[in-house]
C-alpha cells in the first residue's frame, strides 16, 4: 500500500460522531447500464487475505513480482468483495449477499446492507436471488440478521442443483488455509437449512428476469454459476469467482479456494476468451476496479477497467 490517507466508512463514522457532517467521499457503488438493464455493483467491504491464496501453483518469486507490478502488499491481499444488483422488467435481483458478520475480526467487510440503504435500494423490494456459489463471502449477507429481516420472508434463492448437492457432503482441496473449511462448510450448511423452502434450483441455466441468465460453469466449486445479462444488442457477465483480479495475468494461477482448480482454469480461459471475442462488459466478485472489459493477445489477458464517466 502507499501512503495515500484513504477515506474509509470509520473516519465517516467518527466525522459524523464529531457532528460533523458525514461526506459520502466514497459512495462504494457504481451503476451500468445494459440496453434496458440496469446493473449496480455495491462493494461489501474488502476482505484482507494472504497473497498466497491467489496462486497455489505460483512460484514465491512470480508471486511476488505480480504483486510487485500491481504495486500490492507482499503481507496481505484486499480481495474487492462486489454484490450487483440487477433491474429489468419488473424484477429485481439481487446477486450474492457479501460476508455478513462472518468475519467479524475483519473490519470493513460486511457493509452490504448498510450500502443497500445508502444506493436508496430497499431489500423489500428484491424480487429475486441468485446465489453464484455457497463459499461464505456469498451467503455470508443472508446468514446476517441486517439484511436477512429486510428481504421479503418469501424471496426465491436461485441455486443450480450441482451446488446444493456439494455442499450436502463437501470435499476440499488440500491447499486451501487452515481452518478455512470447516468456515466454508458451516455458511453452506446454515444457508442451506435456513433457505432450504426458498430455494429455486436449476440444472445449467436459467432466465430470472427479462435478458438475465444465472448459467452453471463449474470449476471454482461444482455448482458455480456466472449472470449474463442481454438487452438491446448489449451484453454483461457477472464473473462470479471464476476470474479474480490477478488472473487476466495469470490464468493459469490455481486459487486456493477453487475445488477443482484444473478445470477452473479451463473455465476460466474458456469465458475470459468468449468475453474478449465479444468485447461485453463484464464484473466479477474479486475484481476492481468491478466493472470493465477483457483483451487477448496470444495466451494473455488484459483488463481494460470501465471508462468513468459519472
Ligand atoms: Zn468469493
Amino acid at each position: 500500500m502507499t501512503s495515500m490517507t484513504r477515506v474509509t466508512d470509520s473516519n465517516l463514522d467518527k466525522a459524523s460522531s464529531a457532528g460533523a457532517k458525514p461526506v459520502d467521499l466514497v459512495p462504494s457503488r457504481y451503476a451500468l447500464q445494459v440496453g434496458d438493464i440496469e446493473v449496480i455493483v455495491i462493494s461489501d467491504g474488502a476482505l484482507p487475505f494472504s497473497p498466497a491464496t491467489l496462486g497455489t501453483n505460483a512460484t514465491p518469486a512470480d508471486l511476488q513480482a505480480w504483486l510487485d507490478d500491481m504495486r500490492q502488499s507482499a503481507d496481505k491481499f484486499k480481495w474487492p468483495l462486489n454484490v450487483i444488483v440487477v433491474r429489468s422488467g419488473d424484477r429485481t435481483v439481487l446477486v450474492d449477499s457479501g460476508v455478513g458478520a462472518e468475519f467479524k475480526d475483519k473490519p470493513g467487510t460486511g457493509r452490504l446492507a448498510l450500502r443497500l440503504g445508502a444506493a436508496g435500494i430497499d431489500p423489500a423490494s428484491v424480487t429475486d436471488v441468485v446465489i453464484s456459489h455457497l463459499h461464505v463471502d456469498h451467503v455470508g449477507g443472508l446468514l446476517a440478521d441486517e439484511l436477512r429481516d429486510g428481504l421479503r420472508p418469501d424471496v426465491p434463492i436461485h441455486l443450480a442443483a450441482a451446488e446444493a448437492k456439494f455442499w450436502m457432503s463437501p470435499s476440499f482441496p488440500p491447499f486451501m488455509p487452515t481452518g478455512i473449511p470447516d468456515v466454508l462448510r458451516s455458511a453452506a450448511s446454515r444457508f442451506l437449512d435456513k433457505y432450504r423452502n426458498q430455494l429455486r434450483q436449476f440444472e445449467e441455466q436459467h432466465e430470472v428476469a427479462p435478458g438475465v441468465i444465472v448459467r452453471r460453469t463449474g470449476g471454482h466449486t461444482p455448482g458455480h454459476s456466472v449472470v449474463r445479462m442481454a438487452s438491446g444488442g448489449e451484453q454483461m457477465t457477472f464473473l462470479g469467482d471464476a476470474v479474480f483480479h490477478n488472473h487476466f495475468d495469470r490464468p493459469n494461477w490455481y486459487n486456493a479456494f477453487d475445488h477443482d482448480p484444473e478445470e477452473a482454469v479451463r473455465v476460466r480461459v474458456r469465458l475470459l476468451r468468449e468475453m474478449a471475442a465479444t468485447r461485453e462488459l463484464l464484473v466479477a466478485a474479486h475484481v476492481s476496479f468491478p466493472f470493465g472489459q477483457v483483451a487477448v493477445a496470444g495466451d494473455v489477458f488484459r483488463f481494460i477497467p470501465a471508462y468513468w464517466d459519472y
